[in-house]
């Protein structure tokens, strides 16, 4: 039986001429699966019984285990949920003055190796399904208080999203649709660590989200030992990817820049960043280390932080410190290892392992895929 919520709009639409019923229905559908957030076809009551039963007969509505929730003491909760295989993935929700952002992830793991990343220790399990990346939304949703509600997404949870990048663009789809959460293009941010053939697909086929790009280092010799990416796609290769992008695209790419001292903090790191970005319609989110356990990492001052986005202000690069939330509870970047289960046991090294399969065509190895 499959999960509903892998299906657009479009695709449920198709199902439902197929199955003698007017396409619009699925608008319908989409209204009770993800503004009421119903979990049963047999409520679904601006539907024909006929339909509630057909539904029932050929899909499930996709629900997601609930394993923990933990609430860190800034209000920041970090859902961690089961899969139907056994494998953990967290969703952190982090409250604003008068709306959330949540977090979501898009792997249960991550093949990409980061060094600096918690999630990279775990290896890759799987790529999830489109299904189980909105559910996450509708999970979360189901928490958040009567007026208020989620604002923006931003998928920087487990996992590198452009890996996973059909079933990716499949939840932005289904996430952006008016009938159901109607989030706009501005409201949803994808993250990557730099997969440069999906970025240019991504870029190419004018997906409809933002962009954030971890870049982290300024020299290749730093960042290939950060992110082992690097060492497939280099700085120049992801920037040229990045100048891609139309100059009259509404929204410009935020550069994620993780501040580790004493490997990039410094004032000449600072000042060959504006170099490097210049010409781009971008700007800078500067993020203070956050400590993850038998990391070799160190994070720097308040005022060496201050003092790296001084420089960056300095040569009017629109340059914001990413304020952590939800340390107490292992919820913010780079921490989330959903640790009930490890996914798959894999030796660690500067290699990612392979990963199981790969849905979205890009033939296993994140780093092996020409395009
Ligand atoms: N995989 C995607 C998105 C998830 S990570 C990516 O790498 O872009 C979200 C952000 O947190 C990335 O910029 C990532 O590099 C950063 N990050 C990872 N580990 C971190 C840590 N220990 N402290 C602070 N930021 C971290
Ligand atoms: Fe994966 Fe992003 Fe962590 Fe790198 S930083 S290992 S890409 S989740």
């Amino acid at each position: 039986m499959e999960n509903i919520k892998n299906l657009t709009l479009d695709e449920l639409g198709a199902w439902m001429a197929d199955h003698g019923d007017k396409p619009f229905r699925a608008r319908q559908v989409f209204h009770w699966l993800y503004q009421k957030r119903a979990d049963r076809f047999e409520d679904m009551s601006t539907l024909s019984k006929s339909m509630r039963s057909l539904l029932e007969a050929h899909f499930h509505p996709g629900g997601l285990e609930g394993h923990s929730v933990q609430v860190s003491a800034d209000s920041t909760r970090k859902y961690t949920f089961r899969l139907d295989d056994g494998n953990l993935i967290e969703t952190v929700l982090m409250p604003n003055k008068n709306h959330y952002t949540l977090c979501v992830s898009t792997q249960a793991g991550c093949a990409m190796g980061c060094a600096f990343c918690k999630t990279a220790t775990l290896g890759l399990a799987r790529h999830l399904t489109p299904g189980e990346i909105v559910q996450q939304v509708v999970e979360a949703w189901r928490d958040v208080e009567p007026g208020n509600f989620i604002r923006n997404i931003v998928f920087m949870g487990m996992g590198e999203p452009l890996h996973n990048y059909t079933n990716l663009v499949k939840a932005l789809d289904i996430l952006a649709q008016d009938h159901g959460f109607g989030f706009s293009a501005r409201r949803m941010t994808v993250s990557t660590s730099g997969l440069v053939p999906g970025l240019l697909r991504f870029i190419r086929e004018g997906v409809r989200a933002s962009l954030a790009v971890s870049l982290h280092a300024v020299d290749d010799a730093v960042r290939d030992r950060l992110m082992p990416v690097n060492r497939r796609w280099n700085i120049a290769q992801l920037l040229d990817a990045c100048r891609e992008l139309p100059r009259d695209a509404r929204s410009r790419i935020t550069f994620e820049y993780l501040l580790l001292q004493g490997v990039n903090d410094s004032t000449a790191d600072a000042r060959k960043l504006v170099r490097l970005l210049h010409g781009l319609k971008c700007k800078v989110n500067l993020i203070p280390y956050n400590a993850v356990e038998d990391s070799p990492f160190k994070t720097p001052s308040v005022e060496a932080v201050r003092g790296f986005q001084e420089e960056l202000l300095a040569r009017g690069m629109v340059t914001t410190v990413r304020i952590s939330k939800g340390q107490d509870i292992q919820a913010a970047c780079g921490q989330l290892a959903a640790l009930g289960r490890p996914p798959k046991a894999h030796k660690t090294g500067s290699r990612p392992p392979r990963p199981a399969s790969a849905p979205d065509g890009s033939g296993g190895s994140p780093l092996s895929s020409t395009g």
